[in-house]
């Protein structure tokens, strides 16, 4: 076939593949917007959502994703576990991302806090409401009694504290006690808080 006779098959291939719909698996209508051959199909669904570069025989099929399951979901699914230290010091994990201004995120203490941005989970700026920080001491987390915050180091808070299990006193950060193992004390696997 000579370049210009296949040009004119793409051509009379385009007018007549022009305005077609078919159903994308998602259950979503889509219609044929633009037709350059058959690997080079742009495609229109329902919800405006624009893809191109496709296949006319995946049109047909219906196997053609709809853009916030691939690129949305992918962007989300990446984020997905991400930790960050939270200004209070708490390490946080994202466990949900909705979108850039509506992400979830939980405390390593188990608190969750929603529809927080995901600019302020990078900066750390996530308000833990009852964060060692703004709590009036004495406080109990991981099984310790915090009496006063020693000093800061590397921006971790270290604290005067007691392992309620097994009386150790010493300074340490929250991430030290969550880690603390009691020596010489059988206390049943007992988290106590
Ligand atoms: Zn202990």
């Amino acid at each position: 076939m000579s370049v210009i006779s296949a040009r004119h098959r793409v051509e009379n291939l385009s007018r007549k593949r022009l305005g077609i719909t078919s159903r994308a698996k998602n259950g979503m209508e889509m219609t044929i917007i633009g037709y350059d051959g058959e690997r080079e199909v742009t495609v229109k669904f329902e919800d405006g959502a624009i893809v191109s570069h496709r296949g006319y025989r995946e049109f047909v099929e219906g196997d053609i994703a709809h853009p916030t399951n691939t690129v949305a979901r992918r962007l989300r699914l990446n984020h997905i576990n991400e930790t960050n230290r939270a200004n209070c010091g708490l390490m946080m994990k994202i466990i949900a991302y909705n979108s850039k201004t509506n992400v979830d995120v939980a405390f390593e203490d188990g608190i969750v806090k929603r529809g927080i941005t995901y600019r302020s989970f990078r900066t750390g700026e996530v308000a833990h409401p009852t964060a060692p920080k703004n709590r009036p001491f004495p406080i109990s987390v991981y099984g310790f009694t915090l009496q006063t915050k020693a000093y800061e180091y590397n921006t971790e808070l270290n604290y005067i504290c007691k392992c309620n299990r097994c009386g150790l006193r010493d300074v340490m950060t929250t991430d030290e006690m969550k880690k603390h193992i009691c020596k010489g004390v059988a206390y049943e696997g007992r988290v106590l808080d």
